[in-house]
């Protein structure tokens, strides 16, 4: 179990699944061959599989333990959803989440916060589980920290036949009052707050860590992987706003790089957390160099 620490809060990883998923140009429509082919030597096997050339994607969820509060950072997919992006995201039946959260010391009544970067399916899930055929929150006794402008995108998008995340993910938390509407700035305290970085969507917030002068902040899908700090440009194919979206991630990698602040990503190959760099006219992902090193080098 990954286990970091940022001053003296407590950062663990909680991973749901680490699959090859699509290919480059399936998730980012800009990007192109001749751009990533310098990169396959650090790429393969982490970040793309030999076997099959798509992109290895963690899901997964960060537990936060400060000295006042357990949170959850994000949700992954969660169990028995009929959720039919992919075949091994659909009605899954798999306790390893909640395993690894009990490993780290935590029981769902423990966490006091769910803090959620957006409400995409694999950032929700584990907001609900199914209890004798229905919807109840996973974690009974925390709040749910939702920006209001990513509510109402979730809300907008409830009929969509689709895509029911908004009605296993969201809804049983809003009629169980376990909701907290905030805006894009809102802050829990002086050690944790939300950060306003919409375009992937309408609502999304990076969330801020703070403790005796150290700093992180997780990006949640702002950006996908690694070679997107090299072509900021390069958006995500579900990106709903592609101009704010190439905005926010240039204006988020240059206060990285000026800051020097530790990132944690969702979706970056494993350890998923660094710094960022200036590179030529853009940007770099180190990894967190108090971890294994990667075969990542200097291109
Ligand atoms: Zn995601």
């Amino acid at each position: 179990m990954d286990t970091w620490n940022i001053g003296n809060i407590r950062v663990t990883r909680i991973l749901e699944m680490l699959d090859p998923l699509r290919t480059p140009a399936e998730w980012f429509p800009d990007s192109t061959d001749e751009a990533i082919r310098p990169h396959l030597h650090w790429l393969v096997p982490k970040s793309l599989s030999p076997v099959t050339g798509q992109i290895i994607l963690p899901i997964q969820s960060y537990l936060v333990q400060t000295s006042r509060h357990t949170i959850l950072v994000d949700g992954c997919v969660g169990n028995n959803k009929m959720c039919g992006y992919f075949p091994h995201w659909y009605d899954r039946n798999d306790n390893t989440f909640l395993e690894q959260l009990a490993r780290a010391g935590v029981a769902p009544e423990q966490v006091d916060f769910v803090l959620c970067t957006h409400l995409h399916v694999d950032h929700c899930g584990w907001n609900t589980r199914l209890v004798n055929g229905r919807w109840v929150p996973t974690f009974p006794n925390a709040r749910y920290i939702i920006a209001r402008r990513e509510l109402e995108a979730a809300e907008a998008g409830r009929n969509d036949p689709r895509d029911r995340t908004y009605e296993y993910n969201v809804l049983p938390i809003v009629e169980a009052g376990r909701v907290v509407v905030v805006d894009m700035d809102y802050a829990v305290d002086d050690e944790v707050s939300l950060e306003p970085t919409p375009g992937h969507t309408a609502g999304h917030v990076a969330i801020r860590i703070r403790s005796c002068g150290q700093e992180a902040v997780f990006s949640g899908d702002l950006m996908h992987w690694p070679l997107q700090c090299l072509y900021p440009d390069w958006n995500f194919r579900y990106d709903t706003d592609p101009d704010l979206a190439r905005r926010t991630r240039w204006a988020f990698l240059e206060a990285c790089a000026e800051n020097g602040h530790i990132v944690i990503t969702s979706h970056f190959p494993l350890p998923s957390l660094g710094t960022i760099t200036r590179r030529q006219a853009s940007f770099w992902f180190e990894d967190h160099p108090s971890l294994p090193s990667t075969k990542r080098g200097v291109s």
